[in-house]
């Protein structure tokens, strides 16, 4: 049967407006593109500062979303390594594989590519997307996989993995302090047990996210709320922590972060900053830290799924709520009121 002509996708209209709207089915535009249709799919707090307007590049008529799992509804000529029916993982990043960057397996920087989905091109909350460079964007998934739990893989695992866990050198027996129990912190909680640090102190103002972050494994937790977070943490270690993760993106956290780290420490930030921070250098030039930043390569999505595949991992553990894809804006507003509605990361099914 024909594929339809039209679709129903979530689309952005200029800040603070979204809508669920029929728009046209995309089409394969290059030979490496293949079309997928989306099975599941989630909204990220990326989404959401685009909602508020923090990501000028993303104009009015753009479809979000960059994370999801499908099924392969056609490829196109050049592609190699799929063909239709096929179950896919789709990454956040799209890259060529090819340039540079990619040679580097900096696929965030892909020259014909890197964070575009959702972004610079149409997104993933849609019945169907167009995958650019497919050989090298998208992951098969086997039969009989929780596809569910593989949403998890395309953007906030490899991200709390990369720009966190790795970035900061987690190491055994290491105190890690995460800052941000949202879905990002609680992703690279989970991939740290995969070092064995001695302690896991995780940061945040809401009692249901300190709560399922112990159950996740945290050893500690600090409610920020009061503003002592950083007395409460040095009152715990001997002189500050080997590694504290900023998984927030504003100068509250970060500040936090700066004024934990012990003499040799890494800070790995992987919030979203939206404004300026004060570095204090006049205190840190003399503490050999490694500050580290940047957006995920997905790189290592290939192992992901292999701990995934073998239970050391279970990324369904973050996934709070279900929606059908038309109910996608209630999933907006669920998702955008985490706090009040305990929530961590919604599945929205296209059934
Ligand atoms: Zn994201
Ligand atoms: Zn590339």
């Amino acid at each position: 049967m024909a594929r339809q002509p039209t679709m129903k996708a979530l689309v952005y209209l200029g800040p603070g407006k979204i809508a669920w709207e029929t728009v046209p089915t995309p089409e394969i535009l290059h030979p490496t593109d293949a079309l997928v249709k989306i099975t599941k799919t989630t909204i990220c707090g990326t989404d959401l500062h685009i909602l508020k307007g923090d990501v000028p590049a993303v104009g009015s008529g753009r479809i979000l979303g960059h994370e999801g799992v499908g099924i392969i509804e056609e490829v196109g000529s050049a592609v190699r390594g799929f063909k239709k029916s096929d179950h896919v993982l789709i990454s956040c990043i799209t890259s060529c594989g090819r340039c540079g960057y990619c040679k580097r397996q900096m696929y965030a920087h892909c020259e014909d590519g890197g964070w575009i989905l959702g972004h610079l091109i149409d997104g993933t909350q849609a019945e169907y997307v167009r995958i650019p460079h497919a050989d090298n964007s998208l992951y098969p998934i086997a039969a009989g996989k929780d596809e569910e739990a593989l949403v998890m893989l395309s953007d906030i695992f490899p991200t709390g993995f990369e720009i966190g866990v790795l970035s900061g050198a987690v190491k055994p027996g290491d105190v890690v302090a995460i800052i941000g129990a949202g879905p990002i912190g609680m992703a690279a909680l989970l991939t740290a047990k995969l070092y064995s640090p001695g302690k896991i102190i995780m940061v945040d103002t809401d009692h249901f996210r300190l709560d399922t972050a112990r159950k996740f494994g945290a050893t500690d937790v600090v409610n920020s709320a009061d503003g002592d977070a950083v007395k409460a943490i040095l009152a715990q270690t001997k002189d500050g922590v080997d590694v504290a993760i900023e998984a927030v993106g504003i100068p509250q956290t970060f500040n936090i972060c700066q004024r934990i780290v012990r003499p040799g420490g890494h800070i790995a930030n992987i919030g979203v900053h939206g404004k300026g921070v004060e570095l204090e250098l006049q205190k840190l030039w003399i503490q050999n830290i490694t500050l580290t930043t940047g957006l995920v390569n997905t790189n290592t999505t290939p192992m992901l799924l292999k701990t995934v595949e073998s239970k050391q991992l279970m990324p369904e553990a973050l996934i709070t709520h279900h929606f059908k894809l038309d109910q996608i804006l209630r999933a907006y507003e669920v998702f955008g009121n985490a706090a009040s509605e305990n929530a961590l990361k919604v599945i929205i099914s296209n059934a």
